[in-house]
């Protein structure tokens, strides 16, 4: 039987839902169901206001229109990312400055950001990469000193905390996802978390076409027109149905994860003990939500050969990010701000292990099996 590197969470009740939604001729953006989704995540993460939106890179550009990113501006952000990040300021005129990664956690490492503050930055854009948190506490104290804003890419991090708080929600904002390779899913979909109650009704016009029509459906005013400059960031409420059905049973879905993420540790541990790979680091601030189970091989030829001795076994185990500065669009319109130490070297060691809700603790096994045969 081959094991699948990732399969998308269902939950029953997402049928009854969605089909409640076509019953209903609810169907087309911020019904029943968006609403639902956006309470629960303000519920949950504390953050002032939530908007669900059709991705996280839309979510994340329409943090940048918030953010006011001007043509020439710089965000700092990691270049051991996804593409989106980067987009979603270039979109804007932006360039972005890549500044290296911990080799621990893989996230921007927080020493190295404030060297590379200009006059021109505007934001930084950490990334909690595998759903383990940035250093935000650091972060957020440079970006006070230097009047920058925030924009938490954390697409990976929903039920993840970084000192009891919830990642997305620690920044000026944050961006979720819920494409379906990430814990908690709508097909493709995501949102924005907004701190300041002061910036969420200008979201809401630029999320609606640059519209005040949000304004309008609560009857605060009479009719709705053209205020912002704007898009159409709204999931249908199929979508956010979907979502709803997981995020009820969000603690399930985490526990259910956490433990193949714990099994995994534990039966690498002794590879990890004789130093034939590295296992990852969560610090002590962060709580996880076993986003992704990485290893990390010696180098890149032996985890291409680990990747082969696994896909002949049926096991899918894929490697990560291509660093952003080395990719054509990167070099093109961005720059790297000192060396880079660890983002290269490190994402080639990196192979990501099969993890998914509903992942039997027999699957773990096997792939923990096949890895001890090839280093054996
Ligand atoms: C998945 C992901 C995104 C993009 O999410 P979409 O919802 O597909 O737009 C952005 N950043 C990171 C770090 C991701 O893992």
């Amino acid at each position: 039987m081959k094991i699948n590197f990732n399969v998308p969470p269902y939950i029953d009740t997402a049928m009854d839902y969605i089909a409640e939604c076509v019953r209903n001729q609810k169907i087309c953006g911020d019904g029943p169901y968006t609403k639902k989704c956006n309470e629960w995540i303000e519920k949950n993460t504390g953050t002032a206001k939530c908007l669900l939106a059709t991705s996280c890179t839309h979510a994340t550009e329409l943090a940048a229109i918030l953010c006011d990113i001007k043509p020439g501006d710089e965000v700092i952000m990691p270049s051991y990312t996804f593409v989106s990040t980067a987009n979603a300021f270039v979109l804007r005129g932006a360039v972005p400055v890549f500044v290296d990664i911990r080799p621990d956690t893989m996230n921007i490492d927080e020493k190295k950001i404030e060297d590379a503050i200009t006059p021109k930055t505007k934001v930084i854009a950490p990334v909690h990469y595998a759903g383990v948190g940035c250093e935000m506490d650091t972060i957020m104290d440079i970006a006070k000193r230097h009047n920058l804003k925030v924009v938490e890419d954390a697409a990976q991090g929903v039920m993840s905390t970084y000192k009891g708080k919830a990642l997305g929600a620690i920044g000026d904002f944050g961006a979720y996802s819920f494409h379906e390779t990430k814990n908690y899913s709508s097909g493709e979909g995501g949102a924005i978390l907004i701190k300041n109650p002061e910036d969420a009704e200008r979201a809401e016009i630029i999320r609606e076409k640059g519209t005040n029509r949000a304004k309008f459906f609560r009857g605060q005013i009479d009719k709705y027109t053209w205020v912002d400059m704007g898009s159409s960031y709204l999931p249908s409420d199929m979508n956010a149905a979907y979502l709803y059905s997981q995020l009820e049973v969000a603690d399930k879905i985490n526990e259910d994860r956490r433990a193949s993420w714990d099994h995994y540790y534990e039966r690498l541990t002794k590879l990890a003990n004789d130093e034939r790979i590295s296992l990852p680091y969560v610090p002590e601030e962060c709580v996880h939500n076993a986003h992704m189970f990485y290893i990390k091989c010696k180098d890149i030829d032996e985890r291409q050969a680990l990747i082969k001795h696994l896909a002949a076994n049926d096991i899918l185990a894929v490697f990560h990010y291509i660093p952003l500065h080395s990719a054509p669009a990167g070099k093109e319109l961005g720059r790297f701000h000192g060396a880079d130490e660890y983002t290269t070297k490190e994402s080639e060691r990196l192979l990501r292990l099969p993890m998914f809700y509903g992942l039997k603790p027999e699957q773990v096994d096997l792939i923990c099996d096949k890895i001890e045969e090839f280093y054996a």
